[in-house]
């Protein structure tokens, strides 16, 4: 069956993680709408973008192709303009830039037709901040997670040690913060949850128990 899971929330809730693997445990595809926004980021801080000029927007994201590989490990990288960006975007210098390059109105509509148009093409679990409001307004399934801010950026703490990089745990406590901040107040598509989408607060819970549950409610 051709269906869309949505699951959006607020940073650092295990919302990839749980994505990657219920997409892998049902055969669908994964999309990181997240690490798209990452990718334009990285785009523009690399070529100088004015995040005020729209002319230098419009120019800087016609030059933009983002694409998704599975590498040999069947984990899904993020590839910007046929290079891999996967480690790149995860930094913290890309962190700290995102939110506010993802409140650019041109920047989300080229996002949201991209995202639209690979929903089209086969099942996707779609993770993000907009794809139960506005890019798959009738998923099937929407999941908004949530989580205690500190779990959050404990979690996040461990991934980025993971990456080797070394971050203050305050530091990306208040990365957290900053970007739920600009998520849930900006004026295009701000981050909220969608009327029929099912809260999972995964403060207590395991990522195995996220994972059978969000699976459970794609297939009753
Ligand atoms: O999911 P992740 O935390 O990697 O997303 C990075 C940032 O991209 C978010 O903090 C948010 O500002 C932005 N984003 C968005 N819309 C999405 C996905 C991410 O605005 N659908």
């Amino acid at each position: 069956k051709k269906i869309v899971i949505a699951i959006d929330g607020y940073s650092a809730c295990g919302k990839s993680t749980t994505a990657k693997l219920v997409a892998g445990i049902l055969g669908y595809r994964y999309i990181d709408t997240g690490a798209m926004y990452r990718a334009v980021t990285l785009f523009f801080l690399d070529h100088h973008v004015s995040l005020t000029n729209p002319k230098e927007i419009a120019r800087a994201l016609a030059q933009i192709n983002i694409s998704f590989k599975v590498n040999s490990k069947n984990v899904t990288e993020t590839y910007l303009n046929g290079l891999n960006v996967e480690g790149e975007i995860r930094k913290m210098r890309i962190s700290e830039h995102v939110s506010n390059v993802s409140t650019i109105k041109e920047v989300r509509a080229a996002m949201v037709e991209q995202q639209r148009r690979l929903g089209k093409e086969k099942a996707v679990v779609m993770d993000g901040r907009d794809i139960g409001t506005v890019v798959f307004p009738h998923a099937e399934l929407k999941m908004f997670m949530t989580a205690d801010v500190l779990v959050r950026a404990i979690r996040r703490q461990r991934e980025l040690m993971e990456r080797k990089q070394l971050v203050d745990l305050d530091e990306v406590i208040d990365n957290i913060l900053q970007r739920d901040k600009i998520d849930t107040t900006r004026a295009e598509s701000p981050l909220q949850q969608a009327d029929d989408a099912l809260v999972m607060d995964t403060t207590h819970i395991t990522i195995d128990e996220q994972v059978d549950e969000v699976i459970r409610l794609a297939l009753a």
